[in-house]
C-alpha cells in the first residue's frame, strides 16, 4: 500500500477495529427513490440501443465526480466527457446538504481523528495529531482549488455554498476536559493548529461569549472546556456540487440526469463500454465507450466496480450506516450558535456517534443540527435499494465481512440503542450540549447514509471495517472508483488529484501540461507529492493561505 492510500485510509487499529467498548448513540427511516423503473427498448420492440463515444465517462453527479470531471475538464478542454446521474438532479444523495454535515473537516475539533497515547498507569499522556494534520492539509488544498475557481468566475458568490464558523472541540467532565487540553498542547505546536485557543473550565465568561448555548443552564459542578479555531467553515456541499457541475456543462461536459449505470465491461480494444439506462417514462438503453471511467457512485461505488470485474476490488465490502439529525429552525436559538461544536463520542466509538451540534446554511436557510442518530440499513445509497447488501456479498468478500462484523458487534448495539432511542432519550442527548434545548424546536429529519469500507486486514489477513476514504484503481489506472465516506466531501480535492496523479501520472504531458496548470489551481500541490502531505509547512505559510482563501471566499475569522 502506498503512503497516499494508506494515509487516505483508516488504519488496522482504529478504534473501530478493537474490541470490548460498547457504543451509545437512533433510528430507522424510509427514503422513497426519486427513479422508476423503465422498460428495455430492445426487448420491449422500442428504439434500437444507442453507442457513443467519448474520452472520459463519469458515473454519479456527487461532489466527487463534480470536481474530477470540472478539474479533468480544465486540463483537457478537448476531450469529451459524460456524467451519468440517476436522479433527477446532481448532488441529491450523500452531498446533499441535510444529508450530511457540512463540515469543512480541517481537523480544528474532530476528537476522532487524534488518538489517545496513554501513560504507564493509564493516566493521558499526549495524543497524536499525525491524522489531524493530514486532514487539515486536505483542506487546505480543498480552499484552495475553490478560491481559483471563484476568481476566475467558475463558482457562483461563495456566500450560496461556504460560511465562516469557528470550530470549537468540547469536553465535558473530569476525563473529556483532561483530552481536550492534552489535544490543545499537542496540536497548538504544530503551525497548522497555532491559531487554535483554549478556554479552560473556570473561564466561563469566554465560555459563555463562544458558545452561550453550551454554557446557559448547564450544572456548575460538570466541568467544560473548550478550544476554538476561528478558520472553520459550514459548506453546503449540494450547492457546490451543482455549481461545479454547472461549472463542468458550461466547459462542454455533457451531464446526463435520470440515467443509471446498469453494466460495464472492458472491451477488447481496451476501452471501457458502460451501458446506461434512462429512467422513466420513453426510457432508453445505451452502449457508452470510453478510455477512461471514474466511479463516483458514492456508496454504489463498489458495486459498479465490482461489475467492472477488476480483481483489484476483491475482497473489498461496504458496511451502510445511515441516522437522522435533529434539526432546529427557531431563528432565536440558531442566532445564538453560529458556530460548530464537536465533542468526544463514546470510547471506541465511530465517527458516525461523535455527536456534534452545527450551525449551518443550507440553500440560503441558516439552522442548527444536531446528531446523526445512528441507524442501520441495507441500502448503500439513500435512493438505494434493500438488495444492495446482497447484491454486494460475494465468495471473495463473505470472510472479510463475517470477521470484520464479528469484530464490531459493539456497533451493530450502539446503532441499535439509538434506533430504539426515545424522543426523550433524544432531547437527554442534546441536552448533554444545549441544556436549555426546548423539545419544540427541534424536529428529525433523515440523513445520507455512510457506505464505510470492509476489507482484509493486510497486516493479519482478518476482516476489518474502516472509516477512511480509498481511491480504487484498476486495468492499469483506465478505471478508478472511491469506496468509503470519511473524512467525505471536504477531501474532494485531494482525492480529485489523487486520482488523477494515478491515473494519469504516467501520461507524457503530465508533467509538461498538466501539473503547471494544476500549480495554478492549488498552489500548495506538488507533483510526486501526494495531495495533502505539505512539507516544511510554517505560520506564515499557513497565514497565507487562510488570508488569500479567507479573502477570496468570504471566509475570514470575524
Ligand atoms: C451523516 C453524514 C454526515 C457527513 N458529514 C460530512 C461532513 O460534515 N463533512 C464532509 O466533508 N463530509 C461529510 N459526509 C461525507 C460526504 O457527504 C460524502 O463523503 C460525500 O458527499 C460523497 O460524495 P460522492 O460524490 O462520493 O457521493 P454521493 O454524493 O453519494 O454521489 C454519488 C452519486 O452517484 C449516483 N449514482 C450512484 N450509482 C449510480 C449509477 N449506477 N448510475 C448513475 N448514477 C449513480 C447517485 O445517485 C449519487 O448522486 C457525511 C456523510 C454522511 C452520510
Amino acid at each position: 500500500m502506498s503512503s497516499l492510500e494508506k494515509r487516505l485510509s483508516a488504519a488496522a487499529d482504529d478504534s473501530i477495529n478493537q474490541l470490548g467498548e460498547s457504543f451509545k448513540g437512533s433510528s430507522m427511516r424510509v427514503a422513497k427513490p426519486k427513479t422508476s423503473p423503465g422498460c428495455f427498448s430492445a426487448i420491449c420492440g422500442g428504439t434500437p440501443i444507442k453507442e457513443r463515444e467519448v474520452d472520459v465517462i463519469l458515473i454519479g453527479a456527487g461532489i466527487m465526480s463534480a470536481t474530477v470531471g470540472l478539474m479533468l475538464k480544465e486540463l483537457e478542454p478537448q476531450w469529451a466527457m459524460m456524467m451519468f446521474e440517476r436522479l433527477g438532479a446532481p448532488g441529491e444523495e450523500s452531498s446533499n446538504g441535510f444529508n450530511n454535515a457540512g463540515t469543512g473537516h480541517a481537523g480544528f475539533m474532530e476528537p476522532n481523528y487524534t488518538k489517545e497515547v496513554k501513560n504507564a498507569d493509564g493516566s493521558l499522556k499526549t495524543v497524536t495529531t499525525d491524522k489531524v494534520e493530514h486532514v487539515c492539509e486536505q483542506f487546505l488544498s480543498s480552499r484552495q482549488y475553490w478560491e481559483y475557481l471563484t476568481k476566475t468566475g467558475k463558482l457562483p458568490a461563495p456566500e450560496a455554498w461556504i460560511h465562516q464558523t469557528n470550530h470549537i472541540a468540547l469536553g465535558v467532565g473530569k476525563d473529556q476536559v483532561e483530552f481536550i487540553k492534552k489535544r490543545y498542547e499537542a496540536m497548538k505546536a504544530h503551525p497548522l493548529f497555532h491559531t487554535m485557543e483554549i478556554c479552560l473550565p473556570e473561564e466561563t465568561e469566554k465560555a459563555k461569549q463562544w458558545a452561550p448555548l453550551i454554557v446557559a443552564g448547564r450544572d456548575p459542578k460538570e466541568p467544560i472546556c473548550m478550544t476554538r479555531v476561528p478558520h472553520g467553515t459550514d459548506v453546503d456541499y449540494g450547492e457546490l456540487t451543482k455549481s461545479k457541475i454547472t461549472a463542468f456543462q458550461h466547459l462542454g461536459g455533457d451531464l446526463r440526469l435520470h440515467t443509471e449505470v446498469k453494466d460495464l465491461k472492458k472491451n477488447n480494444d481496451g476501452k471501457w463500454v458502460v451501458t446506461t439506462k434512462v429512467n422513466g417514462a420513453g426510457s432508453g438503453w445505451a452502449r457508452n465507450k470510453a478510455k477512461f471511467v471514474f466511479v463516483g457512485a458514492g456508496g454504489w461505488a463498489l458495486l459498479m466496480l465490482q461489475k467492472a470485474g477488476i480483481p483489484e476490488v476483491n475482497g473489498y465490502m461496504a458496511l451502510p450506516v445511515t441516522g437522522d439529525w435533529a434539526i432546529c429552525q427557531n431563528p432565536e436559538v440558531v442566532h445564538q450558535h453560529r458556530v460548530k461544536v464537536y465533542a468526544p463520542g463514546a470510547p471506541g466509538a465511530p465517527p458516525m456517534s461523535m455527536p456534534h451540534l452545527d450551525y449551518r446554511t443550507i440553500g440560503g436557510k441558516e439552522v442548527l443540527l444536531f446528531g446523526p442518530f445512528g441507524s442501520m440499513t441495507m441500502k448503500f445509497l439513500r435512493y438505494g435499494s434493500v438488495t444492495d447488501a446482497f447484491k454486494a456479498l460475494k465468495p471473495h468478500n463473505i470472510l472479510p465481512t463475517m470477521g470484520a462484523l464479528s469484530r464490531n458487534m459493539s456497533l451493530a448495539v450502539m446503532l441499535m440503542k439509538d434506533v430504539f432511542k426515545s424522543s426523550m432519550g433524544k432531547l437527554h442527548d442534546i441536552r448533554h450540549y444545549y441544556p436549555e434545548a426546548d423539545p419544540d424546536d427541534w424536529v428529525f429529519i433523515p440523513a445520507g447514509v455512510r457506505a464505510q469500507i470492509i476489507k482484509k486486514d493486510p497486516k493479519t489477513g482478518k476482516g476489518m471495517l474502516q472509516f477512511g476514504t480509498e481511491v480504487v484503481t484498476g486495468a492499469n489506472g483506465s478505471i478508478c472508483g472511491l469506496l468509503g465516506a470519511s473524512p467525505g466531501a471536504s477531501t474532494c480535492v485531494s482525492i480529485a488529484l489523487a486520482v488523477i496523479e494515478k491515473c494519469f501520472g504516467d501520461k507524457p504531458d503530465f508533467k509538461t501540461k498538466w501539473a503547471p496548470k494544476l500549480k495554478v489551481m492549488i498552489p500548495s500541490w506538488s507533483p510526486d507529492v501526494a495531495a495533502g502531505d505539505m512539507k516544511k509547512v510554517t505560520p506564515d505559510i499557513v497565514n497565507g493561505i487562510y488570508k488569500s482563501t479567507g479573502d477570496a471566499l468570504h471566509v475570514s475569522p470575524k
